[in-house]
């Protein structure tokens, strides 16, 4: 077992002991419940063939069938797939959601794929998991380096497979092939509600400056919705620089670069700075949404923000807790912060298998009411405990996870 996943596994554990939860829902959370690892052919334009790795790890169903991104990135690996299917467990049960938590990595660099060649990676790889996946056992959805396209390809793939239509096996499809309009920029504005819930607990009661660290489908779609209420987006990242503007960036001037396959940092009228710089950049919030372990204890001592965002999943590492404790620094996690991707996810998926539309406003209202709820959950947990929102988070999902396993005894961890 990976130190990455033992590391998050203490956040659960040392939670759930603060609340008072003594349950076997700790040893049956020791491991992933399954891990699939592949090697898949893919046979690049040229006619070369490279052998590239991927991983799916179903950490645990006890909830119900596992949910969670596929991402496709270079330094993925099978500690990072766990980690990752492990937070997707804890959200899932934070968000009462009906869903166990899974993750899936290749060990690819996406832009280095021309469209055909994704299609085939893409496909090869539903095949190496077909026994793995399916709409009532694991069901993908985007992280990063995916999207609809994908989510598209995975579909047609396993319904081929299966010999019937079977979209539900997937969620953040394109709308026409029964996704969600709401599912792109769901995550982003689960962030912007979760931030709007618990303003008045970290400290940051008006609309202040924002220093966000990627720019993909979560970070440009926060980005937008803060901004339209009144933030500042004072620094931007994407993997190729920072941009700068202590005035606010033009987000429309980063939207086109990027449409003009540039980075944010060549847009027209910022200030071009080291992607690195973008963390200690003097704000009131800072957002971090792409890589995990961005924020180490070295880091703390160098933050210039009050308090902290993760639209990312995992981007402070367990180690640097306590420093940010030290330093006053909260934290909205990324169990809730990010989860508006998974509860949309969840309302797709339903659509799916009842065959019954979703309209825009519905969507909108119940990712709204889901976000609002559990938001303040987590803020009267703090107030029970005494403890800092992430500790709160984990203590009622661990709370959830022993009541299920309480519930539905042993034969149910299948
Ligand atoms: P994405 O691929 O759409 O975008 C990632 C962004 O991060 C890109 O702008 C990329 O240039 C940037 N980036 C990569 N390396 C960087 C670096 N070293 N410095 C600065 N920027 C860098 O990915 P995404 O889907 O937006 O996911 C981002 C994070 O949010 C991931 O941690 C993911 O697990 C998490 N997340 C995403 C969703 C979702 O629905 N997309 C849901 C929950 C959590």
């Amino acid at each position: 077992m990976g130190e990455l996943v033992s590391a998050a596994r203490k956040r659960l554990f040392d939670a759930m002991k603060k609340a008072g939860v003594d349950s076997e829902a700790c040893e049956v959370l020791k491991y992933p419940q399954e891990t699939v690892a592949a090697s898949i052919p893919l046979r690049r334009d040229d006619g070369s063939l490279e052998l590239v790795k991927a991983w799916r790890c179903r950490y645990s169903a006890l909830l119900g069938p596992t949910k969670g991104g596929i991402r496709y990135h270079p330094t993925t690996s099978a500690d990072e797939v766990a980690l990752l299917a492990f937070l997707m467990t804890v959200k899932c049960a934070l968000m009462e959601l009906p869903f166990g938590g899974g993750k899936g990595g290749i060990q690819i660099d996406p832009s280095s794929l021309s469209p055909h060649e994704n299609e085939r990676l893409t496909r090869s790889m539903t095949g190496a998991f077909r026994q793995v996946f399916g709409p009532d056992r694991d069901i993908p959805a985007p992280d990063m380096g995916t999207g609809p396209t994908e989510m598209a390809i995975i579909a047609d793939s396993f319904s081929d497979g299966e010999g019937a239509r079977r979209a539900h096996v997937v969620t953040g499809k394109p709308p026409v092939l029964g996704g969600l309009t709401g599912r792109t920029g769901a995550t982003g504005d689960g962030a912007f509600i979760a931030l709007e819930t618990l303003a008045e607990a970290v400290g940051l009661t008006e609309p202040g400056r924002i220093a966000l660290q990627g720019y993909g489908s979560g970070g440009r779609r926060f980005a937008r919705v803060a901004a339209d209420a009144g933030w500042t987006i004072v620094a931007v990242a994407d993997s190729r620089g920072t941009a700068f503007n202590a005035d606010g960036l033009d987000l429309d001037a980063l939207d086109e670069a990027k449409e003009a396959g540039e980075g944010v940092a060549d847009a027209k009228g910022v200030e071009a700075q080291e992607a690195e710089a973008v963390l200690e950049t003097g704000c009131d919030l800072l957002v971090p949404a792409a890589l995990g372990g961005q924020i180490d204890e070295d880091m703390v001592g160098r933050l210039d923000c009050r308090a902290i965002l993760e639209i990312a999943n995992g981007p402070v590492v367990p180690s640097a807790d306590q420093a940010l404790r030290e330093r006053e620094i909260p934290v909205i996690p990324d169990l809730l912060a990010n989860a508006g991707g998974v509860v949309v996810s969840w309302l797709e998926w339903v659509q799916g298998r009842t065959e019954m539309p979703l309209g825009e406003e519905e969507v909108r209202d119940r990712l709204t009411d889901r976000m609002t709820s559990r938001a303040k959950a987590v803020r009267e947990e703090v107030g029970k405990l005494d403890c800092d929102l992430r500790t709160a988070a984990y203590a009622l999902a661990g709370k959830r996870l022993a009541e299920a396993l309480r519930a539905s005894g042993a034969a149910a961890y299948r």
